[in-house]
């Protein structure tokens, strides 16, 4: 992060404490048991239901939001968790918008969906905060698997087997499990630790021995994984990024807004966290939208996202990109970064080209959110084959290379969402169960 004694710029501590608090607040307080009741009869209980299909992890939605209106959300809880462990991060984090909500019968005769994500959130709620656990390990089946990453796909699968009975270790190169939930997604989705509950959650299930610290490539080899264990899950998401290229520069005020956010992420306390006071960031996907909404939030004066192609193209939804605009980002389409102006080793502005036209954008802070990107390098010695960049993998999510899966992000299918991941995590894991034959 930028260091505010380097550059006068970046400060930190903007913001009363009462600021800090209602920016980062939840995007979505949680509804009552009155409310909840109130938007469980709207739903029209469809038999082919448009939002069962949606949904990546197939919840049985019609079904979860009738055990909500008959008075019974730990039912609903767990009609959710059958289908989807980390249920209660998806109902805080997945755009809805695009998914079950958008095909909901409600919003195609009315344009008001029954409120899916938001139900989901209460039964979820209701169960973790009364401490209730649906499933116990499984009779030991005496096979050992690997997943290596903790994120969604890696906590799925884990948990997922563990139900089956196989002994799981769990590797990760960070100190913590959650992946994206704990390092990734912004602040105002996941408020109060709950990436750090839910792992606990999962978890408590037994049978998952979690070893932190330990990168794939350095720490552990795959090749060695895949001779050690009866299977291999990896679930290493997106560990790079794509560079800026000749437009970069490594000045102060230069950040990755992966990193950026990881930081603030992890901050004890956002009053120290310094941001710009004219902040840019380069992107049009979630990463971009995340920088730009929390780098406003934690007092920047002026924020743009800057987005190479037009709008339609944009990888954040609409909704997204209208979440951030009504927080005061402000969003230009079709120009391209050509140079990151420096002063004194300090950034000082964005020159963008838009046909012949040079635009400049004077900023203090420049985020760069252009893509991730898997490091092939820690996967180089069990020579899976690679697709787009990523892990090749079949329907099952088996890779080229028996005995080992993969899922989420790193994988050649899918999209990059916490329910994807989630889905491909708990579908490896049966694949895995069938294959070990047990
Ligand atoms: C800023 C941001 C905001 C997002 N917001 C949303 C959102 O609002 N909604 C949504 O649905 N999706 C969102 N996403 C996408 C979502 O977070 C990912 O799709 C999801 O986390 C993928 O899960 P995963 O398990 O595949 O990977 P990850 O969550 O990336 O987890 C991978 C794990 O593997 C570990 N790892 C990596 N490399 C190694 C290695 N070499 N050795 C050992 N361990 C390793 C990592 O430490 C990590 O714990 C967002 C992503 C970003 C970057
Ligand atoms: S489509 Fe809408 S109304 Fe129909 S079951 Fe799903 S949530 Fe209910």
């Amino acid at each position: 992060m930028g260091d505010n004694k380097l550059k006068p710029g970046i400060a930190a501590g903007r913001l009363t404490a009462e600021d800090y608090r209602a920016n980062f607040s939840d995007l979505h307080p949680p509804l009552d048991r009155h409310e909840a009741a109130v938007e469980a009869d709207r739903c029209y209980f469809c038999h082919d239901a448009p939002c069962m299909t949606a949904c990546p992890t197939s919840i049985d939605i019609p079904m979860f939001i009738r055990q909500i209106s008959t008075g019974n959300p730990l039912g609903a809880a767990k009609s959710i968790f059958d289908q989807n462990i980390l249920g209660g991060m998806c109902a805080r984090v997945c755009p809805t918008e695009t998914l079950c909500e958008e095909v909901c019968v409600r919003e195609t005769a009315e344009g008001k969906p029954v409120k899916i994500g938001q139900l989901q959130r209460f039964a979820t709620d209701s169960a973790m905060n009364a401490g209730k656990q649906f499933y116990e390990r499984g009779a030991d089946t005496g096979k050992r698997v690997a997943v290596v990453g903790a994120g969604p796909a890696g906590l799925a699968c884990a948990h997922r087997l563990t139900m089956h009975g196989h002994s799981v270790t769990l590797l990760d190169a960070r100190p913590k499990a959650g992946g994206l939930n704990e390092y990734g997604i912004a602040s105002y989705k996941t408020v109060n630790g709950f990436a750090q509950t839910e792992v606990d959650y999962i978890l408590s299930i037994g049978g998952i021995s979690c070893e932190y610290g330990k990168k794939l490539g350095s720490d552990i080899r795959l090749a060695d994984l895949a001779s050690d264990y009866d299977a291999v899950f990896v679930g290493i998401g997106l560990a790079g990024v794509n560079a800026l290229g000749d437009a970069d520069a490594a000045a102060t005020g230069s950040e990755d807004a992966v990193e950026w956010i990881s930081e603030l992420r992890q901050a004890r306390d956002l009053a120290k966290v310094p941001v710009g006071r004219r902040v840019v960031v380069i992107g049009g996907g979630m990463t971009a939208i995340d920088a730009a909404t929390q780098s406003k939030a934690l007092g920047a004066d002026e924020v743009t996202i800057v987005y190479r192609g037009p709008r339609e193209r944009m990888k954040a939804s609409e909704y997204e990109q209208e979440l951030a605009q009504t927080r005061g980002v402000t969003i230009r389409y079709e120009m391209s970064p050509k140079k990151i102006v420096t002063t004194g080793g300090a950034v000082t502005a964005v020159e963008f080209a838009r046909g012949n036209e040079e635009i400049s954008i004077p900023c203090d802070q420049v985020m760069k959110a252009i893509g991730q990107t898997l490091d092939i390098s820690v996967l180089a010695d069990a020579k899976l084959k690679l697709d787009k960049g990523r892990i090749a993998i079949d329907g099952e999510g088996r890779t080229s290379v028996a005995g080992i899966w993969a899922g989420g992000d790193c994988v050649n299918q899918g999209d990059d969402l916490t329910v994807t991941a989630t889905a491909q995590g708990r579908d490896a894991a049966e694949s895995i169960h069938a294959a070990l034959g047990s």
